[in-house]
């Protein structure tokens, strides 16, 4: 493939591994990160390692949809600052997850790491960033707000914006439960907002006006 000769000449890379999996079929055990509100396991697959010439490790994950749904995260080649989120407010963990898989399996402590979603159907088109400390401690937060709340009972559904056109709701396009559930979900999921018990999930992943 054209684009991916040039990608891996431009950044001195080749592949390491394909569909690497991590808590899967025996392949490499689960990432066990311990939180303040105790340890999680995770699994999934990355879609590819590849190793720079000066060592860095470089996770790619594939995407067919479009790069403009994914503007949260910055185009390849474009700094990061404190403002990014390489989680989009625990919407999509993908990329510093399978980051800190592929060091574990491929690296060291110290080894730096880069991820990216690859939107094939536009060429060389990737958007994330460098996995830093702070990329990784953001996940670390993000996941503790989640796992917690599972724990707690307190992970209420939050079926985002409705769209006419769709006829359903922005995360809600692709469960197989969307003819099912109930067409309050968004109304419901106001009230939940509000609740001092949804309080952490809450200001994680819709932030009243004015908190951060
Ligand atoms: S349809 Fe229901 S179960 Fe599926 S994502 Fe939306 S709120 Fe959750």
């Amino acid at each position: 493939m054209l684009a991916d000769d040039t990608y891996r000449a431009v950044h001195a890379a080749r592949p390491l591994d394909v569909e690497h999996g991590f808590g899967k079929d025996g392949q490499s055990p689960p990432l066990a990160l311990d939180l303040p509100g105790g340890q999680v396991e995770l699994a999934g697959y990355v879609d590819r390692i590849d190793r720079t010439v000066t060592g860095e490790l470089v996770v790619i994950d594939y995407k067919t949809g479009r790069s403009a749904n994914y503007y949260a995260f910055p185009p390849e080649g474009t700094d990061t600052d404190a403002a990014t989120d390489l989680t989009e407010q625990g919407r999509r963990l993908q990329l510093p997850l399978y980051a800190l898989a592929a060091r574990r399996d491929f690296g060291f402590a110290a080894t730096p790491l880069r991820a990216y979603y690859w939107f094939v159907d536009e060429g060389i088109a990737l958007r994330g960033g460098s996995i830093d400390e702070a990329a990784e401690q953001r996940l670390r937060d993000v996941l503790d707000v989640i796992a917690s709340g599972i724990r707690d009972g307190a992970f209420p559904a939050r079926p985002g914006d409705y769209s006419a056109w769709s006829r359903s709701f922005a995360n809600c396009q692709w469960c197989d439960f969307d003819r099912v559930c109930s067409q309050n979900r968004g109304k419901l999921w106001l009230r939940v907002h509000a609740s001092p018990r949804a309080q952490p999930y809450a200001a994680l992943a819709e932030p009243a006006p004015g908190q951060p």
